[in-house]
């Protein structure tokens, strides 16, 4: 593994180098960082990723601070992979100047995860745009775990950057269904079992969605369900795959998205799901 700290190191190590696959992260590294990275290498032989934790993504500076970082611990775990470039920038290389672009993003960058956290995608485009424009990547892995996101980011790709392909890897979870998460590490241990709730109760609602009974329903008796143990539920809602618009009887290609505040850490989740025949 080749680690490298400035933009003008990279550039040197990329040069001539096509077929880039790139895994951008946050550091505090765990198996579904891993397993897009694994997802990575099985399509290319120059796989560049990168830690940066983005404070232009942070709602507020008490989130940006308490965020789990363990760069060493990060720098051992990726030591396995042989041909890997780790690019872990400080914030004066990102951000030189202090620079606030805004980004034409489509509405549905208001609304789940967006309404509650305001220029949060701003954010997470800002950082994007810059990687992309550094790195060229012929390919980028994000994890379905933040699915809004890797939505905007596939929109986001198709109009300023069509070359690079936009791959979603799948959610990567703990024995009792919990979606890995750096922001686990919050947890102490019995909170962490408890956790898992939110994925219960969307899974819960998938299969009772399926079987017929009335969404909105089942999705009001499971938010009161969270809240009698203790969560803060953000948004709990069942989209369309293909554009996260709210779906009609039609259609059949679904996603349950799921935000909400356990113990004080703030989780997501998601289940894609077919219902009936596709439209
Ligand atoms: P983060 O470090 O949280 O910004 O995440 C970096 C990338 O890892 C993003 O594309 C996430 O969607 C992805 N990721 C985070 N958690 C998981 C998980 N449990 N399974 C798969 N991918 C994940």
């Amino acid at each position: 593994m080749d680690k490298v700290e400035t933009i003008r190191d990279i550039h040197e190590l990329l040069l001539n180098k096509e077929n880039i696959a790139f895994v951008p992260t946050m550091g505090n590294l765990h198996e579904g960082h891993l397993s897009l990275v694994d997802k990575a290498i099985s399509i290319s032989k120059t796989v560049v990723v990168s830690i940066f934790v983005n404070p232009a993504q942070f709602n507020s500076s008490k989130d940006l601070e308490s965020y789990p970082r363990t760069p060493d611990r990060d720098i051992k775990l990726l030591e396995q992979y042989k041909n890997l470039i780790l690019f872990m920038p400080n914030l004066k290389e990102i951000y030189p100047e202090h620079t606030n672009n805004l980004y034409d993003l489509p509405p549905i960058s208001n609304d789940l995860c967006g309404k509650f956290r305001p220029g949060h995608f701003n954010g997470v485009i800002t950082i994007i745009d810059k990687l992309f424009n550094l790195l060229m990547p012929k390919s980028v892995i994000f994890g379905k775990k933040d699915y809004q996101q890797l939505f905007l980011v596939r929109h986001f790709a198709k109009h300023n950057y069509p070359k690079i392909k936009i791959i979603g890897g799948e959610t990567i979870r703990n024995k009792d269904g919990l979606a890995m998460s750096s922001r686990n590490n919050l947890f102490t241990k019995e909170n962490l079992i408890n956790a898992a709730n939110l994925y219960k109760a969307l899974q819960n609602i998938v299969n009772q969605a399926k079987s017929g009974h009335n969404k909105k329903s089942i999705i009001g008796d499971n938010i009161k369900h969270l809240e009698s143990l203790g969560w803060d539920i953000e948004y709990i809602e069942i989209r369309k795959i293909s554009d996260l618009s709210e779906p009609s009887y039609k259609d059949s290609q679904l996603v349950i998205l799921g935000a909400g505040i356990f113990k004080g850490v703030r989780l997501i989740d998601s289940i894609e799901f077919c219902i009936g025949q596709p439209n």
